[in-house]
């Protein structure tokens, strides 16, 4: 179906499901609406068709997935944040939750590859102005394109109060950037990056940074070589080199000082999102050790009915539907207008973990087979780890979610957590 119709079809829906919305929640629903279904079965459909065929040769390739990028765009299965008057979907991110576990279950590479749209679209999301929108978020709307969320350095990913890319402000009010940036998913592609830089060096953590947006083809920018990653391989995954290049004023995000802030609040809107992600690729561990253990027999009978092994799938289970839970409540609560932090790092804590678990007992269930490129689950047991890792690594979400609790104690909250 061609973009246009998709979105016609589908906008009146998410209008009808945003008014809703407004009318104020009616307490704990556990039902997706008619609109949420129809999303998730579009996505569905579309990752049985387009991505699960062609996911081992990308593996094996590292090829990008520029293919079914175009096809998901046409879709309106990227970029689904962008609001309806920059040409967007608008979709809530609960809506994008649901998109990237289906498109998680054919291959998480390829969904990182799209997801990292919504990255580096989130920090305007969250401070862009209406020029910024029309201009960089539309442009992802008329032709399907990638941008970049540049953060982390060669020296500092977990550390962001220690980057080291500059930005000095000239007579004229634009910026000259410095500095490299170090594992930018989709740079090798991008049509824009978002670029987090100092600008003031005496300054502490939350004032010392401003946000850019920077038009890949600026001169002085060098891209490194395509990084070959244990996982995730069509993913395309960079350093970036920035050697003299001017930023216009027009496009700093927000204000000056102000970029930290907003490079973590992008966050509200993307954990919840790979954390998705991660629920996907544990379902598809968890539905291929189901069926495979149903079909491979020893000791005379089905391995499923081995206890050790049921059990293995009985633990899968129970942590894909408490991460689901865990994702459609940090995602519920940002598309609410509630702070999601705490929530979002849970989320994207437990999800990643219970991923490498499934992945891991994946192999196991499959035996021998599961260590050979054949069978599809080795290939997700390498993804699976890169989720405790980019957006945050697992130690990192602990620190936020720890922090949450001291906050509330001192804050004198009856309980900690909870309803
Ligand atoms: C495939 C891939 C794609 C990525 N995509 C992007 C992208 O698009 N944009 C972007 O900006 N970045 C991206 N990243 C970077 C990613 O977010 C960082 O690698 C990650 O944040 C960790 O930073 P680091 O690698 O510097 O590890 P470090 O920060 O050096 O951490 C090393 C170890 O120390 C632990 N650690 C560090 N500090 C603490 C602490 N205070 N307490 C406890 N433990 C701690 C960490 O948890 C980790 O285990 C990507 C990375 C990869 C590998």
């Amino acid at each position: 179906m061609l973009r246009s119709s998709v979105l016609s079809k589908l906008r009146p829906l998410i209008r009808h499901y945003s008014s809703e919305a407004t009318a104020g929640p009616l307490g704990i629903s556990f039902s997706l609406t008619e609109e949420q279904k129809s999303i998730q079965e579009m996505a569905r459909k579309f990752t049985k068709d387009e991505i699960i065929p062609v996911a081992a040769e990308h593996d094996q390739t590292g090829k990008y997935p520029w293919e079914i990028i175009k096809k998901a765009w046409e879709l309106g299965l990227v970029n689904t944040h962008v609001e309806s008057k920059y040409g967007g979907m608008e979709l809530g991110v609960l809506d994008s939750a649901l998109i990237s576990e289906e498109l998680a279950y054919g291959c998480s590479g390829i969904q990182t590859a799209i997801e990292a749209n919504n990255l580096a679209e989130a920090p305007l999301v969250v401070a862009g102005n209406d020029f910024q929108k029309k201009k960089y978020l539309g442009r992802m709307t008329e032709e399907p394109l990638v941008a970049s969320y540049g953060v982390t350095e060669p020296g500092a990913g977990s550390d962001v109060a220690g980057l080291r890319t500059q930005a000095v402000k000239k007579s004229d009010g634009s910026w000259v950037l410095n500095g490299q940036k170090m594992w930018i998913t989709n740079a090798g592609h991008a049509n824009w990056f978002f670029v987090l830089a100092r600008t003031n060096s005496n300054a502490g953590a939350g004032n010392a940074f401003t946000g850019f947006i920077v038009d890949a083809d600026t001169p002085g920018i060098t891209l490194g070589r395509k990084e070959i990653n244990m996982g995730q391989r069509a993913s395309d995954t960079r350093g970036v080199t920035f050697e003299d290049v001017v930023v216009p004023a027009e496009n700093v995000l927000g204000s000056e000082g102000e970029g930290f802030k907003i490079a973590m609040k992008a966050f509200d809107i993307t954990r919840p999102l790979v954390a998705a992600g991660a629920v996907g690729l544990a379902r598809r561990a968890m539905e291929e050790s189901v069926r495979y253990s149903l079909e491979r027999k020893t000791m005379g009978k089905p391995i499923f009915n081995h206890q050790a092994v049921a059990f293995m799938l009985a633990d899968m289970i129970m942590g894909i539907e408490s991460s689901r839970l865990m994702v459609y409540r940090s995602a519920w609560m940002r598309d609410q207008g509630q702070r999601n932090t705490w929530y979002a790092s849970m989320a994207k804590a437990m999800a990643s973990e219970v991923a490498n678990k499934c992945a891991a007992d994946a192999v196991q269930i499959f035996g021998g087979n599961g260590f050979n490129t054949e069978y599809p689950v080795e290939k997700l047991m390498r993804d699976a780890k890169i989720f405790m890792i980019y957006e945050g690594t697992s130690q990192i979400q602990r620190l936020v979610v720890s922090r949450g609790l001291a906050d509330l104690a001192q804050s004198g909250a009856t309980t900690l957590g909870g309803f």
